[in-house]
């Protein structure tokens, strides 16, 4: 499962902005390790530098020092809609002259392509294959004549989620959609103002934190200071999986610092899915937290079982086949010496399609594990996201084809247990109310039918309790 994007954006005539913003891409590499850029505006015209790759391939001092101005943005991408290529990286240039705008976007527009049918026979054209190349042009092709008013005319019309950090020739604005599916926080460095995806992304700049944007709301940084309009909200939709696996555990979203909200997860799991075990140890590393969270609840000790090797990022040689049959073993070692004999509790964040749990379970039987109860802190997926994470196609989650003992079976595990959704809830520490349940419940925030429509042409799933078991508001 990925997440889609890291974004971020300064307004500061005292720093040098592009270097800020490579510190910031850096920190929210975890976001999108296919590409990268940053743009920024000198009041007069844009510069831009993006290419394919990390943060730290994409950039040098040179290309670094070619990017000046007071004001920069960037963006580090996972593709969700528009392929991975060099032509959709962003952040993307749009419009002329004075109507023009640079662009970064984390999410996904539900009704971007009837925008786009709208926006083409207006005469408007597209480079990319990208929502977010609907958004600016429709930001654009507002009527309106203040900047802030044409944000909101487009705010009006998206449906999904997008958080945007959207530069101007003398302005910087952080955009937040109504329902606040993807996070979107301000800092503030020396006085002048940042906006970044996560709040890890301001510790890494040595920036402090201000606010989280709130849902609907835009806000507009620029010579005068700093202003903020908010739009109205009908529901709050915060992607829970914000939570579970896609933020740093280092980063706070709604007021809450992930990594006890993890722990709170495995504890919760050891309550609801208590089994007699020797160790318990959670898959590096978005699920160490709540492996340790599991173990000191159920009394058990912890363990590192499986050792990550940190330093694989997303590379573009294609490993020949012998490789590929390796799998999992490129990403991680087991350690027998610890394993052996041991009846193992393995703590994880997520099974989506059930392609890498077997290979997890696998390989901690070759290292002597003798039994394997995988817990889980994720209720079962069965409905895709349309939010700007590429989860699989309904077709593929494989908890929306199998019953829990067939999934156990199928990844050959000895017992498993899923979260329910009020014992994740409750790991939280939230109200129910403002989450984006959708994956697990198929009750989606808005209208997703375009999208469910395609999905179904192409990947009928089974049952008709299944075709029709998807809720919308
Ligand atoms: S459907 Fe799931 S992954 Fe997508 S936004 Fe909602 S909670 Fe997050």
């Amino acid at each position: 499962m990925h997440e889609c994007c890291g974004i971020f954006g300064v307004y500061s005539p005292n720093e040098d902005v592009a270097r800020l913003t490579f510190f910031a891409l850096f920190a929210l590499q975890h976001r999108g390790q296919e590409s990268a850029g940053i743009a920024t505006t000198d009041g007069r015209k844009f510069q831009l530098f993006a290419d394919m790759g990390l943060v730290s391939q994409v950039f040098d001092e040179d290309s670094l020092s070619q990017l000046t101005g007071p004001i920069a943005i960037g963006h580090s991408r996972y593709s969700t809609r528009g392929s991975s290529r060099k032509i959709n990286v962003q952040p993307m240039i749009v419009g002329k002259g004075s109507n023009s705008i640079a662009i970064a976007h984390n999410g996904n527009i539900v009704n971007a392509e009837h925008l786009h049918e709208e926006l083409y026979e207006q005469g408007y054209s597209f480079r990319t294959s990208t929502d977010t190349e609907v958004i600016a042009n429709l930001i654009i092709s507002s009527p309106e004549r203040e900047w802030v008013d044409k944000i909101r005319y487009a705010m009006h019309r998206l449906q999904g989620a997008y958080s945007l950090v959207i530069m101007t020739k003398h302005n910087l604005f952080g955009v937040r959609d109504p329902w606040g599916v993807r996070p979107l926080c301000m800092g503030s460095v020396n006085g002048d103002r940042v906006i970044a995806s996560e709040t890890c992304a301001l510790d890494h700049i040595g920036a402090d934190f201000i606010k989280e944007i709130e849902p609907g709301e835009i806000v507009s940084i620029g010579a005068n200071g700093v202003d903020s309009y908010l739009e109205e909200t009908s529901r709050r939709a915060s992607c829970i999986f914000e939570y579970i696996y896609f933020a740093r555990p280092d980063s706070v979203i709604n007021g809450k610092l992930l990594y006890p909200a993890r722990q709170a997860m495995g504890a919760q799991l050891a309550v609801e899915h208590p089994v007699d075990a020797d160790l318990v140890m959670g898959v590096p590393d978005s699920a160490t937290a709540a492996g340790i969270g599991y173990a000191r609840e159920a009394n058990l000790p912890f363990c590192e079982g499986l050792l990550k090797n940190r330093y694989v990022g997303r590379t573009f040689i294609e490993p020949d086949q012998r490789i590929r049959d390796l799998g999992v073993k490129l990403k991680f070692n087991p350690l027998p010496q610890m394993l052996e004999g041991k009846r193992l509790v393995v703590v994880d964040d997520s099974i989506v399609r059930g392609t890498t749990t077997p290979k997890v379970v696998n390989l901690l039987r070759r290292a002597g594990v003798k039994e394997v109860h995988m817990r889980i802190c994720a209720p079962p997926i069965r409905y895709p996201c349309f939010f700007g994470v590429d989860m699989a196609t309904r077709q593929e989650l494989i908890a929306a084809r199998k019953s829990i003992p067939k999934v156990r079976d199928f990844i050959g595990a000895d017992s498993l247990g899923y979260l329910s959704i009020g014992g994740l809830i409750k790991a939280v520490g939230l109200p129910k109310d403002i989450f984006c349940l959708a994956c697990f419940t198929g009750d989606y925030p808005m209208p997703v039918q375009l999208e469910m429509d395609k999905l179904a042409l192409e990947t009928l799933p089974a049952t008709g309790e299944q075709r029709f078991g998807i809720k919308q508001r």
